[in-house]
C-alpha cells in the first residue's frame, strides 16, 4: 500500500524523534521521498539538559520543543504519535499504539533511532524507587521528590527521620551522576538557604555512590579525580566500590567491596547507573540475523544497516559499533549517515558501493557546579586529547550545548534562565504539582488496567493503517496534500 494516501514516491519511516531520528527526518528535508516520523512522544528531547529541568534551573518546554512544530516547514515530513511495538521486516511494516488505536505504517527504507532506556540490571523493581534521568516525566518527578523531601522534614520533629529525609542519593558516578550531585548541593547550599524555618537545607547530606572504583570513568582518571575533588568541597560525599543490592521507600542497602553491607537510610534517591538499548533491538533479532550485545544494542554492518536488509537502518544508541559512545554525536552523525544512504540509493548506488559509516569523535564534557566542568577534546588527526576543568571547561559546555537546543526562542530563554541561576542564589523553575510527584503510581496503575482489558480482549484490536488514519482517526497522514495545506510558519529547526 502507498504510505502517502496516494503518493507513489519512496517512503522513509523513521522511529524516534531523539537526536537520530530528528536529524535523520531533517537530512531527508530535500530528498524526493516521504518521510514519516513515529515516536512515542510529541517532543525532540534534549536529554543532556535534563538535569536542570529536575533542579529547577531551565523549564522542560526549553528542551522538549513540539516535533510537530519544528518539522512545519518540511514538507515531506509527517509526524505520527504512537508507542512501536513492532518491526515487520518480512512485510515491511511498522506497527505503532496510541493508547487502544493501532496503527501499520509500511516502509520502503526504516530507520531506527529509539535510544535506551534506563537499565536496573535485572532489578526493575528498583525503578519504583529511584526514578532515572531519560524523560522530561523522570526530571519532573525527582524535582518533585527533592523539593517534596526538604517539606516534609520542615515539618517533622523527628531528628531520624528528618535526617533521612535530608539525605540525597545519586546512584552511578558517571556524567548524569556528577551532575545531578553537583546541582542537588547546590541548590540545597544556596537557592534553598535560609528558606525553612525547621530545616537547615544546607545541612543535607548528598551522597553519589558508585559500584566502580572512579568518578567518571570514561573521561580518564585525571578529569575523574578532578570532578570528585570539586564535589567533595562542595559537601558531596563519594562513595565508590558500593554496590546497591536493595532498595525501597526509606532507603538503599549496600554492598562494600569486601561483601559486608550496610544501609543508607534516605527518602529521594536517584538511579543514573546503566543504560540498556530499546527492546526494539531484540525485536529485529527474533526475525533475522541480528545479534546484539549485552546492553541490547544492535550489532550493525559497517553501513549501520542490519544482516540481510540493506534498507532498514539502526542509529544513535540502539546501534553497537567500536568506538562509537552513546552520545548526542553518535546518533546525530548516524542519523544523518542512513539519510545520506537512502538519498544515493534512490540516485542508483547499490548498497554495496556505501562507505562506512565514519565517526567523528568531538569530545565529552561533563558539568560540576556553577563555574565548574571538565572536558575531554581529540585533536582532530591526531591521537591526541586535550583535556581541561574549571571555568573554561564550563563556559564551552554552556556554548556548546546552548548550540545544539532546537529553536532560537528556546536558547534564548534558557540564556536568560542561566544569567539568572548563575549569578544570582535563585532558580527559576522550582514548580512542582501534584501530578509531577504522583504521575508514576498513577501511570504504573493506568498501565496495569489497560494490559489487563488487553489480555481479557479476545478479539485483537485491528490495525489502522495511516489511509485509514487520514480517513476516520485523526492520527496524522503522509500525504503530501495535507502537508501542502499546512500554514506556513518560522521553522524552529536549527
Ligand atoms: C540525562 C542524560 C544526559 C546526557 N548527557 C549527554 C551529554 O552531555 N552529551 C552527550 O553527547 N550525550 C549525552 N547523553 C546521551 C544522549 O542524550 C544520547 O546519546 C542521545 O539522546 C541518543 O540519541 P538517540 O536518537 O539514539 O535516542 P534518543 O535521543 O533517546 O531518542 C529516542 C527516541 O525514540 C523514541 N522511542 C523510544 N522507543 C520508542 C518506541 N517503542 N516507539 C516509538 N518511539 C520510541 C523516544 O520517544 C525518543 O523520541 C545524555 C543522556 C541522558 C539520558
Amino acid at each position: 500500500m502507498s504510505p502517502a494516501g496516494g503518493s507513489h514516491r519512496h517512503h522513509v519511516v523513521v522511529i524516534g524523534s531523539g537526536f537520530g531520528g530528528l536529524t535523520a527526518t531533517h537530512e531527508l528535508r530535500s530528498a524526493d521521498v516521504d518521510v514519516t516520523m513515529i515516536a512515542r512522544t510529541t517532543h525532540h528531547l534534549f536529554q543532556p539538559m535534563l538535569y536542570q529541568v529536575a533542579t529547577g534551573i531551565i523549564s522542560e518546554g526549553e528542551i522538549a520543543p513540539a516535533t510537530r512544530v519544528v518539522l512545519r516547514k518540511q514538507r515531506n515530513a509527517a509526524v505520527v504519535l504512537g508507542d512501536v511495538e513492532h518491526i515487520d521486516l518480512q512485510r515491511q511494516v511498522v506497527k505503532s499504539r496510541l493508547l487502544e488505536r493501532v496503527t501499520e505504517t509500511p516502509y520502503d527504507s526504516l530507520i531506527i533511532a529509539a535510544g535506551a532506556n534506563q537499565s536496573y540490571f535485572g532489578n526493575d523493581h528498583f525503578a519504583e524507587f529511584a526514578p532515572g534521568m531519560k524523560t522530561i516525566d523522570d526530571a519532573l518527578e525527582l524535582r518533585g521528590r527533592i523539593l517534596g523531601a526538604f517539606e516534609q522534614a520542615e515539618l517533622s520533629d523527628d531528628p531520624a527521620e528528618q535526617a533521612r529525609l535530608l539525605t540525597f542519593v545519586v546512584i552511578g558516578a558517571g556524567p548524569t551522576g556528577v551532575e545531578l550531585a553537583g546541582q542537588i548541593a547546590e541548590m540545597s547550599d544556596k537557592t534553598l538557604k535560609g528558606t525553612f524555618h525547621n530545616i537547615d537545607p544546607t545541612k543535607a547530606r548528598v551522597i553519589l555512590l558508585d559500584a566502580a572504583p572512579a568518578v567518571l570513568p570514561p573521561m580518564g582518571q585525571k578529569l575523574g579525580k578532578k570532578a570528585a575533588e570539586r564535589l567533595e568541597e562542595m559537601g558531596v560525599e563519594i562513595q565508590l566500590n558500593a554496590m546497591v543490592v536493595d532498595l525501597d521507600y526509606d532507603g538503599i542497602t549496600v554492598k562494600e567491596k569486601d561483601g559486608t553491607t550496610r544501609r543508607i537510610e534516605c527518602q529521594c534517591k536517584v538511579w543514573s547507573a546503566g543504560v540498556a538499548a530499546s527492546p526494539l533491538g531484540s525485536d529485529l533479532a527474533d526475525q533475522s540475523d541480528v545479534e546484539l550485545d549485552r546492553a541490547g544494542r544492535v550489532k550493525v554492518l559497517p553501513d549501520l544497516s542490519i544482516p540481510g536488509q540493506p534498507n532498514v537502518f539502526v542509529v544513535g544508541d540502539m546501534m553497537a559499533v567500536d568506538g562509537v559512545p552513546g552520545q548526542a554525536q553518535g546518533a546525530i552523525q548516524g542519523g544523518r549517515y542512513a539519510a545520506k544512504a537512502i538519498e544515493a540509493g534512490l540516485a542508483g548506488k547499490s548498497p554495496q558501493e556505501r562507505a562506512p559509516f565514519k565517526y567523528w569523535d568531538k569530545g565529552s564534557m561533563a558539568t560540576i557546579s556553577r563555574f565548574a566542568a571538565v572536558a575531554q577534546i581529540p585533536i582532530p588527526g591526531t591521537k591526541k586529547v586535550i583535556e581541561t576543568e574549571g571555568f573554561l571547561a564550563w563556559i564551552g559546555w554552556l556554548f556548546l550545548h546552548l548550540i545544539y537546543i532546537v529553536g532560537f526562542r528556546n536558547r534564548l530563554a534558557t540564556t536568560i534562565d542561566w544569567l539568572f541561576a548563575f549569578s544570582t542564589p535563585n532558580r527559576s523553575q522550582l514548580v512542582v504539582t501534584e501530578q509531577q510527584v504522583y504521575a508514576r503510581t498513577a501511570l504504573g496503575q493506568l498501565q496495569q488496567i489497560s494490559s489487563r482489558r488487553r489480555n481479557a480482549d479476545a478479539v485483537e484490536i485491528p490495525p489502522v493503517t495511516t489511509a485509514d488514519a487520514d480517513r476516520d482517526t485523526g492520527v496524522e497522514s503522509t500525504t503530501t496534500a495535507d502537508k501542502d495545506d499546512a500554514p506556513d510558519a518560522e521553522t524552529q529547526a536549527s
